[in-house]
């Protein structure tokens, strides 16, 4: 003969209560007395929440509910809960559900979801008592270097500061990491519940406590270390190569060395921004560059071998006799390389062309060479 027991009492509604107040009542009670939320007295609240699910499978059911007020207990063959007390029936997840969201309850078997109270290690109790994952702040460092530079792969030493976890309390600021104690706010809880009482009913807020940040505890003594900030400052030094081809503000991304990640999150960015110092011989197109070459008027008129800056030293380059002003003459490959394809470009040089106030005697064989052509130059 099963044991008479106070349903009604156990959920706190009269004997006659709605479906709805029924319903009501035990979701208050579910959060209530939900294990996770008593650390200190677990078994004892174990047990009030399997009487809850007992009492509110029986009265949600109008068919066992029948049964119970007619004979103070539901009997074995009337379709009770199992051995283990817990088998889903219905009405049970759809409570759930407007409880704790559509996420797990309900999706999965139902042992699956009762494990999420009263598993300690499941993802679901966890979630509570830490902070998310963050990915620590990107950090952006410029580098300068010189056009010669951008010909090859270049390696560079860059030095920043960064933060880092502080490995004395491993980034969390209470001292060795472990003086914590129980947040008076939300007692431990992380989360804060406000009840509020409407027309319709009684509403319950939930959001994350915000003196403890959700995390249900708060440090009792600061990290000596870190005064309590959970990071450190740290210089670091760190060589990048730098490919060939790159462009004047080009932002080269390495992965991971920027900020340490908070609770357990990945690191942040290193971002390089290049800087290339302007070389005032040339102008940079893409992998071309340009530049100009001033010549005698003279070298213009009978040919000559010329010099020619390029990033990798000068070249003499013949121009031909009768060179006429503003002629362009390529320098093939000389240029910068594609950050791709690594082909060079090449350089442009243009011919300009220098008149200066000749001497008398340079005017006397001037005038003779004008005469010659039919000028009369007077
Ligand atoms: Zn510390
Ligand atoms: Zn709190």
């Amino acid at each position: 003969m099963p044991q008479k027991k106070d349903y009604y009492g156990t959920l706190g509604v009269s004997r006659d209560a709605s479906l709805d107040d029924i319903k009501k009542a035990y979701r208050l009670l579910v959060k209530e007395w939900h294990p996770d939320r008593h650390f200190e007295d677990k078994k004892v609240a174990e047990e009030k929440f399997k009487e809850i699910q007992e009492a509110y499978e029986v009265l949600s059911d109008p068919e066992k509910k029948k049964l119970y007020d007619r004979f103070g207990f539901v009997p074995e063959n009337g379709g009770m809960p199992n051995s283990d007390g817990y088998s889903g029936s219905g009405g049970f997840e759809d409570v759930f559900k407007d409880i704790f969201g559509e996420g797990r309850a309900g999706t999965g078997p139902f042992s699956d979801f009762f494990d999420m109270f009263f598993n300690d290690s499941s993802s679901k109790s966890q979630r509570r008592t830490s902070q998310p994952p963050q990915k620590g702040e990107d950090i952006r460092v410029n580098v300068t270097m010189d056009m010669r530079e951008v010909l090859e792969d270049t390696q560079k030493t860059i030095e920043y500061n960064k933060y880092e976890a502080c490995p004395a309390c491993h980034g969390n600021g209470s001292e060795h990491g472990t003086s914590f104690r129980k947040c008076p706010r939300c007692n431990g809880e992380g989360t804060i519940h406000e009840e509020q009482r409407t027309f319709f009913g009684v509403f319950v807020k939930t959001y994350p406590c915000p003196t403890c940040n959700g995390l249900g505890k708060i440090i009792e003594k600061k990290c000596s270390v870190c005064s309590g900030a959970g990071k450190t400052f740290k210089n670091e030094k760190f060589i990048i190569t730098i490919p060939s081809g790159v462009e004047d503000g080009f932002i080269l991304r390495v992965t991971g060395k920027g900020n340490s990640g908070k609770n357990g999150g990945p690191n942040g960015d290193l971002l390089v921004g290049i800087r290339i110092n302007s070389d005032k011989r040339f102008i940079r197109k893409g992998t071309d560059l340009e530049t100009q070459v001033d010549i005698d008027y003279l070298q213009a008129l009978l040919g000559d071998r010329i010099k020619i800056p390029t990033l990798e030293g000068d070249v003499y380059e013949k121009i031909s006799e009768g060179t006429s002003p503003n002629t362009v003459i390529r320098l093939k490959g000389l240029g910068i390389p594609d950050f791709r394809t690594k082909k060079r470009g090449d350089i442009y040089v243009r011919i300009n062309v220098k008149i200066d106030k000749p001497s008398i005697r340079e005017k006397k064989l001037l005038k003779e060479l004008a005469q010659m052509r039919g000028i009369s130059a007077e």
